[in-house]
């Protein structure tokens, strides 16, 4: 029954540590980049409460407002677009929140 201390033993100093081992280039971690247009801007599109599947692009599955660090909307129109989503949670065109 003394098997395993003697595996904890294996000291191996031998490779030399100083041929940069952090050089993992960190840049390529971010996923694929997508462009980031305002499509209420490109297309002439305004949100709409009375459409709720174009409003349900821009919530989660839970039902939570994507910020617009990921739609890629302006300013103004994610603010536009944030009141009509709620506006549309009040008729019940979307959930305020699914389990
Ligand atoms: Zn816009």
């Amino acid at each position: 029954m003394r098997d395993d201390k003697d595996a904890m033993m294996d000291d191996r100093d031998s490779q030399d540590g100083r041929s940069n081992g952090r050089d993992r280039r960190f840049g390529s971690k971010r996923g694929p980049f997508r462009k980031k247009v305002c499509k209420f801007c490109t297309q002439n599109l305004v949100a709409d409460y009375k459409n709720p599947d174009m409003l349900r692009r821009y919530i989660t599955e839970r039902g939570k407002i994507l910020p617009a660090r990921i739609t890629g909307n302006c300013a103004k129109h994610q603010r536009a677009l944030t009141t009509e989503i709620k506006r549309a949670r009040v008729l019940a065109y979307l959930p305020f929140d699914r389990q």
